[in-house]
Protein backbone atom coordinates (compact mmCIF):
# COMPACT_ATOMS: atom_id res chain seq x y z
CA UNK A 1 0.00 0.00 0.00
CA UNK A 2 1.51 3.66 -1.01
CA UNK A 3 0.64 7.25 -0.11
CA UNK A 4 -2.45 7.78 -3.19
CA UNK A 5 -3.52 11.51 -3.99
CA UNK A 6 -7.00 12.21 -5.72
CA UNK A 7 -7.39 14.22 -7.92
CA UNK A 8 -9.22 17.53 -7.25
CA UNK A 9 -11.18 17.02 -10.59
CA UNK A 10 -14.46 16.19 -9.42
CA UNK A 11 -15.28 13.98 -12.84
CA UNK A 12 -18.35 15.16 -14.53
CA UNK A 13 -20.76 12.42 -14.41
CA UNK A 14 -20.75 12.63 -10.08
CA UNK A 15 -21.81 16.63 -10.63
CA UNK A 16 -24.15 15.59 -13.14
CA UNK A 17 -28.23 15.78 -12.67
CA UNK A 18 -28.56 12.19 -13.51
CA UNK A 19 -26.26 12.03 -10.29
CA UNK A 20 -28.33 14.54 -8.53
CA UNK A 21 -31.46 12.72 -8.92
CA UNK A 22 -30.36 9.34 -7.50
CA UNK A 23 -29.28 10.95 -4.65
CA UNK A 24 -32.40 12.80 -4.11
CA UNK A 25 -34.28 9.30 -4.59
CA UNK A 26 -31.82 7.58 -1.89
CA UNK A 27 -32.53 10.33 0.63
CA UNK A 28 -36.60 10.45 0.14
CA UNK A 29 -36.40 6.24 0.65
CA UNK A 30 -34.44 6.98 3.91
CA UNK A 31 -36.76 9.64 5.01
CA UNK A 32 -39.63 6.89 4.36
CA UNK A 33 -37.72 4.96 6.20
CA UNK A 34 -36.42 2.16 3.61
CA UNK A 35 -33.49 0.76 3.32
CA UNK A 36 -31.43 1.35 0.04
CA UNK A 37 -30.17 -1.78 -1.35
CA UNK A 38 -26.94 -1.94 -3.74
CA UNK A 39 -28.95 -2.28 -6.23
CA UNK A 40 -30.26 1.27 -5.51
CA UNK A 41 -26.73 2.55 -6.10
CA UNK A 42 -26.21 2.95 -9.60
CA UNK A 43 -22.63 1.77 -10.66
CA UNK A 44 -22.59 2.86 -14.27
CA UNK A 45 -22.88 6.37 -12.48
CA UNK A 46 -20.26 5.61 -9.77
CA UNK A 47 -18.31 3.73 -11.78
CA UNK A 48 -18.62 6.00 -15.06
CA UNK A 49 -15.62 6.04 -17.44
CA UNK A 50 -14.27 9.13 -16.29
CA UNK A 51 -14.71 8.28 -13.09
CA UNK A 52 -12.86 5.09 -13.58
CA UNK A 53 -10.54 6.62 -15.50
CA UNK A 54 -9.70 9.45 -13.26
CA UNK A 55 -8.92 6.85 -10.43
CA UNK A 56 -6.68 4.14 -12.47
CA UNK A 57 -4.87 7.66 -13.28
CA UNK A 58 -4.48 8.78 -9.34
CA UNK A 59 -3.99 4.80 -8.26
CA UNK A 60 -0.80 4.25 -11.35
CA UNK A 61 -3.23 1.29 -12.60
CA UNK A 62 -3.37 -0.58 -9.23
CA UNK A 63 -5.35 -1.91 -6.60
CA UNK A 64 -5.93 0.98 -3.46
CA UNK A 65 -4.96 -1.53 -1.09
CA UNK A 66 -3.12 -4.31 -2.26
CA UNK A 67 -1.05 -2.70 -5.33
CA UNK A 68 -1.87 -5.32 -7.81
CA UNK A 69 -1.82 -4.01 -11.44
CA UNK A 70 -5.29 -4.69 -12.32
CA UNK A 71 -8.51 -3.31 -14.12
CA UNK A 72 -10.21 -3.06 -10.17
CA UNK A 73 -13.78 -2.10 -9.71
CA UNK A 74 -14.59 1.25 -8.92
CA UNK A 75 -16.09 0.71 -5.29
CA UNK A 76 -16.97 2.70 -1.49
CA UNK A 77 -14.47 3.25 0.94
CA UNK A 78 -16.91 3.57 3.65
CA UNK A 79 -19.94 1.18 2.65
CA UNK A 80 -22.77 2.18 0.55
CA UNK A 81 -25.89 -0.16 1.45
CA UNK A 82 -24.62 -1.92 4.64
CA UNK A 83 -21.80 -1.17 7.77
CA UNK A 84 -20.80 -3.98 9.82
CA UNK A 85 -17.97 -2.80 12.82
CA UNK A 86 -15.99 -6.52 13.03
CA UNK A 87 -16.27 -9.67 12.61
CA UNK A 88 -19.39 -11.69 14.10
CA UNK A 89 -21.16 -7.78 14.44
CA UNK A 90 -24.62 -6.79 13.29
CA UNK A 91 -25.18 -5.24 9.77
CA UNK A 92 -26.05 -2.00 10.16
CA UNK A 93 -28.23 -0.60 7.60
CA UNK A 94 -28.71 1.90 6.01
CA UNK A 95 -24.96 2.89 6.11
CA UNK A 96 -22.71 5.70 3.98
CA UNK A 97 -25.76 6.33 1.38
CA UNK A 98 -24.82 9.63 1.09
CA UNK A 99 -21.77 9.14 -0.25
CA UNK A 100 -22.73 6.40 -2.78
CA UNK A 101 -21.74 8.89 -5.01
CA UNK A 102 -19.26 10.75 -3.38
CA UNK A 103 -15.66 11.46 -4.82
CA UNK A 104 -13.73 11.08 -1.95
CA UNK A 105 -15.29 7.91 -1.01
CA UNK A 106 -14.51 6.25 -3.78
CA UNK A 107 -11.80 3.92 -5.16
CA UNK A 108 -10.61 1.31 -7.76
CA UNK A 109 -10.47 -1.91 -6.08
CA UNK A 110 -9.41 -5.48 -6.92
CA UNK A 111 -11.83 -8.09 -6.49
CA UNK A 112 -10.34 -9.87 -4.04
CA UNK A 113 -9.93 -7.22 -1.90
CA UNK A 114 -13.39 -5.92 -2.44
CA UNK A 115 -14.77 -9.24 -1.42
CA UNK A 116 -12.65 -9.65 1.77
CA UNK A 117 -13.55 -5.79 2.85
CA UNK A 118 -17.29 -6.26 2.12
CA UNK A 119 -19.80 -4.02 4.21
CA UNK A 120 -17.06 -4.39 7.19
CA UNK A 121 -16.10 -0.93 8.45
CA UNK A 122 -14.27 -0.97 11.75
CA UNK A 123 -14.02 2.08 13.71
CA UNK A 124 -11.68 2.90 17.01
CA UNK A 125 -15.08 3.86 18.34
CA UNK A 126 -18.38 2.45 17.00
CA UNK A 127 -20.12 4.90 18.78
CA UNK A 128 -18.84 7.12 16.45
CA UNK A 129 -20.42 5.61 13.27
CA UNK A 130 -21.54 8.18 10.66
CA UNK A 131 -20.68 11.11 12.44
CA UNK A 132 -17.82 11.59 9.75
CA UNK A 133 -15.98 14.46 11.54
CA UNK A 134 -15.32 12.02 14.72
CA UNK A 135 -14.72 8.68 12.86
CA UNK A 136 -11.50 7.27 13.13
CA UNK A 137 -11.66 4.42 10.61
CA UNK A 138 -9.41 1.43 10.99
CA UNK A 139 -8.70 0.33 7.53
CA UNK A 140 -6.27 2.94 6.31
CA UNK A 141 -7.48 5.19 3.01
CA UNK A 142 -4.47 5.99 1.24
CA UNK A 143 -5.68 8.79 -0.18
CA UNK A 144 -6.10 10.42 3.54
CA UNK A 145 -2.85 9.14 5.18
CA UNK A 146 -0.03 7.55 4.78
CA UNK A 147 -0.06 3.74 5.33
CA UNK A 148 4.22 3.68 5.73
CA UNK A 149 2.96 4.82 9.64
CA UNK A 150 0.56 1.60 10.06
CA UNK A 151 2.46 -1.08 7.72
CA UNK A 152 5.45 -2.57 6.95
CA UNK A 153 7.23 -5.21 5.43
CA UNK A 154 9.52 -7.86 6.27
CA UNK A 155 10.52 -9.62 2.49
CA UNK A 156 7.47 -10.11 1.12
CA UNK A 157 4.85 -10.56 4.11
CA UNK A 158 3.09 -7.56 5.37
CA UNK A 159 3.10 -6.34 9.16
CA UNK A 160 1.29 -3.64 11.64
CA UNK A 161 4.49 -1.36 12.44
CA UNK A 162 5.30 -2.19 16.04
CA UNK A 163 4.95 0.77 18.79
CA UNK A 164 8.41 0.92 21.59
CA UNK A 165 6.35 -1.09 23.96
CA UNK A 166 5.99 -3.77 21.16
CA UNK A 167 1.86 -3.10 20.23
CA UNK A 168 1.06 -3.63 17.15
CA UNK A 169 -0.86 -0.84 15.01
CA UNK A 170 -4.20 -0.95 15.41
CA UNK A 171 -4.68 0.33 12.21
CA UNK A 172 -2.28 -2.19 10.46
CA UNK A 173 -3.53 -4.43 11.70
CA UNK A 174 -6.85 -4.24 11.35
CA UNK A 175 -6.45 -3.46 7.67
CA UNK A 176 -4.27 -6.19 7.23
CA UNK A 177 -7.27 -8.22 8.82
CA UNK A 178 -9.97 -7.42 7.20
CA UNK A 179 -8.69 -7.05 3.70
CA UNK A 180 -6.88 -9.95 3.85
CA UNK A 181 -3.16 -8.51 2.86
CA UNK A 182 -1.38 -12.19 3.57
CA UNK A 183 -3.91 -14.23 1.60
CA UNK A 184 -1.77 -16.83 0.00
CA UNK A 185 -2.44 -16.12 -3.47
CA UNK A 186 -1.09 -12.44 -3.24
CA UNK A 187 2.08 -13.12 -1.26
CA UNK A 188 2.83 -15.65 -3.67
CA UNK A 189 2.83 -13.00 -6.48
CA UNK A 190 4.45 -10.70 -3.99
CA UNK A 191 7.61 -13.32 -3.24
CA UNK A 192 8.05 -13.95 -6.52
CA UNK A 193 8.74 -10.20 -7.42
CA UNK A 194 10.86 -9.54 -4.28
CA UNK A 195 13.00 -12.68 -5.09
CA UNK A 196 13.42 -11.02 -8.95
CA UNK A 197 14.31 -8.36 -7.63
CA UNK A 198 16.73 -8.98 -5.16
CA UNK A 199 18.59 -11.63 -8.02
CA UNK A 200 18.74 -8.93 -10.04
CA UNK A 201 20.39 -6.83 -7.72
CA UNK A 202 22.85 -9.51 -6.64
CA UNK A 203 23.83 -9.52 -10.06
CA UNK A 204 24.53 -6.41 -10.55
CA UNK A 205 26.20 -5.64 -7.21
CA UNK A 206 24.01 -3.29 -6.19
CA UNK A 207 23.03 -2.32 -2.56
CA UNK A 208 19.34 -2.45 -1.87
CA UNK A 209 19.05 1.16 -2.03
CA UNK A 210 20.56 1.23 -5.48
CA UNK A 211 18.23 -1.31 -6.58
CA UNK A 212 15.45 0.69 -5.50
CA UNK A 213 16.97 3.72 -7.46
CA UNK A 214 17.66 2.10 -10.65
CA UNK A 215 14.36 0.91 -10.27
CA UNK A 216 12.83 4.34 -10.02
CA UNK A 217 15.12 5.77 -13.16
CA UNK A 218 13.86 2.85 -15.06
CA UNK A 219 10.78 3.37 -15.11
CA UNK A 220 10.84 7.30 -15.14
CA UNK A 221 12.86 6.80 -18.47
CA UNK A 222 9.87 3.94 -19.66
CA UNK A 223 7.97 7.52 -19.31
CA UNK A 224 6.00 5.97 -15.86
CA UNK A 225 5.76 7.09 -12.43
CA UNK A 226 7.68 4.67 -10.30
CA UNK A 227 4.80 4.28 -7.80
CA UNK A 228 3.10 2.40 -11.21
CA UNK A 229 5.27 -0.57 -10.20
CA UNK A 230 3.58 -3.48 -9.11
CA UNK A 231 3.96 -3.57 -5.03
CA UNK A 232 5.75 -0.52 -4.88
CA UNK A 233 5.28 -0.43 -0.89
CA UNK A 234 6.72 -3.96 -0.73
CA UNK A 235 9.96 -2.45 -1.89
CA UNK A 236 9.96 1.10 -0.42
CA UNK A 237 8.90 0.31 2.89
CA UNK A 238 10.65 -2.74 3.46
CA UNK A 239 12.34 -3.57 6.84
CA UNK A 240 14.68 -6.71 5.38
CA UNK A 241 17.17 -4.39 3.13
CA UNK A 242 19.63 -6.97 2.60
ZN1 LIG B 1 -6.41 -5.67 -4.08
Amino acid sequence: MIRLYKSNNIPATLNGQTVQNEKNKLNSMVANSTNPCPNDFKSNLYGAKDVRKQLENDQHGKCIFCESLCKGEVEHYRPKAAVIQNKGGLIQSPAYYKLGYDWNNLTLCCHDCNNKKGNYFPLQNSNDRFDLSKEIPLIINPYNEDPVNHLEFKQHVIFPKMDENGNEDPKGKHTIDYIDLNRNDLKERRRRAFNAFNINRKRQNLSYDEMLKQEKQDAINDGRKPESIEFWGMYENQKYKF
